[in-house]
């Protein structure tokens, strides 16, 4: 079927592919930053093949800390949570796919890092919960408020990869 790889606008046009199109927030918190793991953890992402649609090296205000975790602020952790993700910059993507959302959260492994598959993000660069290196977007409605949250108009850009005929049928 390569003579459709020549026809890119028809495959990228099939309601298949759209359909199922979601985005995940997906940020490396201050602890990764300063471990030097940027690249790394982008590159996970990258390989599996979603597309990114926004990255920014950002230093996160305490208000804007608190709205993303706000659904936390009633634990016990939340002040500390809070100080750990305004500690130093984070890095901020917009990361968008077929399924990106839970795959990015396999991707990134169980919120404790002890307990986290090797192979994943926390299960192979991290030791604790309080430091486990990555967020990911629980839901694809999230993602979609997330990405509202951190990525102000004009910082997400729209573009078609290369690659998409290659990993979509
Ligand atoms: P996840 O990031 O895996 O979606 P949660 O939404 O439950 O996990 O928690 C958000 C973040 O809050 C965690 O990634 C972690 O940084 C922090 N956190 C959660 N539970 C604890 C805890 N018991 N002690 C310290 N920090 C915690």
């Amino acid at each position: 079927h390569l003579a459709a790889f020549q026809s890119p606008s028809h495959l990228f046009s099939t309601s298949l592919i759209h359909a199922e199109v979601e985005e995940s927030y997906i940020m490396i918190k201050p602890d990764g930053v300063q471990r030097g793991l940027v690249g790394e953890i982008i590159s996970r992402f990258e390989k599996k093949g979603f597309k990114l649609k926004g990255l920014k090296l950002f230093q996160c205000p305490k208000d804007l800390a608190e709205e993303h975790y706000k659904d936390l602020s009633s634990k016990p952790f939340f002040p500390k949570l809070i100080s750990y993700i305004t500690s130093g910059p984070v890095v901020c993507m917009a990361w968008e796919g077929v399924g990106v959302v839970a795959s990015a959260r396999k991707l990134i492994g169980a919120t404790n890092p002890l307990q986290a598959e090797p192979g994943t993000i926390r299960g192979d660069l991290a030791v604790q919960t309080g430091r486990n290196v990555v967020h990911g977007s629980d839901s694809p409605e999230n993602g979609t408020r997330e990405i509202a949250l951190w990525f102000k108009e004009g910082e997400l850009t729209e573009w078609t990869p290369v690659q998409t005929p290659w990993l979509v049928e």
